[in-house]
């Protein structure tokens, strides 16, 4: 055992020393979410829902499957090492499956990118989905939302050493990369049309594009951006006030209405107990992001 222990503990030196090197020691700090300062979420003991076909499938089942991202830092990410996701959505995820009355550790997280949510809802891929799932009118017409639970809003992703952009009216003639199904691509296409912009279908693919000169700008929601900013100070910057509104919700599947309500109930629950600002404080919170109002819940009615 001690030679493995000694080992770690050199890895570790390894990791601090880098970091150091890189000169990556700068406010924010290069940390991840803070597992020792996380909330514990109390399992809810003799939980039924058995108007919900999604409850009752993931009962038979033994646990809940859920839809994330792993590649947003203080959101959802995965510890390529050990498999492990954190990150402020993964949490509200925990969250969820605990006041379904499945234990957290047992939840199934599979990655889903933006313009595949809908369909892993519909095709009962995944539970519930949790990633940075911007509620609106179109989307609703194809899944279910309970929350919102955050609200974000779009911004953009320079070079640290980048002067001409500072707003979206800078990207006339330039190229701007997103993410392929999300809300910001559609609005730059929209409302931006002199833009170039380029779709993958990860926003770590279009900072991979930013950092090697390949596009001029990656835009969508400020939390996503911080985060790569928080991570990569001397490289990244984020710029220009928010252009949109994104409040993020719980995806559903569409007609699961009971399911859509009891997961309304659990985040006014977590909200009430203080577990959704100390789960922020543990996880987003450190990217710089500044703490939220929640929003209201928006516990809209079935149809
Ligand atoms: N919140 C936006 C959306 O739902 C952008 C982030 C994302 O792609 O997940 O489209």
């Amino acid at each position: 055992m001690r030679p493995r222990r000694t080992f770690a503990a050199l890895a570790l030196c390894g990791l601090v020393l880098l970091a150091t090197a890189c000169g990556k020691v700068s406010s924010p700090p290069v940390k991840g979410p803070e597992a020792d300062r996380l909330p514990v979420y109390a399992v809810a003991e003799g939980f039924e829902l058995p108007a919900s076909p999604t409850w009752r499938t993931a009962e038979s089942r033994g646990h809940l499957v859920v839809g994330v991202k792993d590649d947003q830092p203080y959101l959802g990410e995965k510890d390529p090492g050990t498999g492990i996701y954190s990150g402020f959505d993964i949490e509200i995820a925990k969250m969820m499956s605990a006041s379904l009355g499945f234990a957290p550790r047992t939840i199934e997280f599979k990655t889903i990118a933006s313009a595949n949510r809908e369909t892993a809802l519909k095709n009962g891929q995944v539970d519930i989905y949790v990633g940075t799932y911007t509620i609106n009118a179109p989307r609703k017409r194809q899944v279910g939302f309970a929350g919102p639970y955050y609200v974000a809003g779009q911004r953009l992703l320079v070079r640290a050493d980048e002067t001409g952009i500072h707003g979206p009216q800078d990207l006339a003639g330039k190229t701007v990369c997103s993410a392929a199904g999300s809300t910001p691509l559609q609005r730059i296409q929209e409302n931006y049309p002199e833009t170039r912009a380029v779709a993958y279908d990860t926003y770590s693919v279009c900072v991979d594009k930013l950092l090697t000169l390949q596009v001029d700008a990656v835009t969508t929601d400020d939390t996503i951006l911080l985060g790569y900013a928080a991570k990569d100070p001397d490289e990244l910057r984020v710029v220009g006030k928010a252009f949109s509104q994104e409040p993020y919700g719980i995806g559903v599947p569409r007609s699961d209405h009971a399911l859509r309500f009891a997961l309304d109930d659990a985040l006014a629950a977590n909200e009430r107990n203080g577990n959704r600002k100390k789960a922020y404080e543990a996880t987003l919170g450190l990217s710089g992001v500044p703490a939220p109002k929640p929003p209201p819940i928006d516990r809209y009615p079935a149809s």
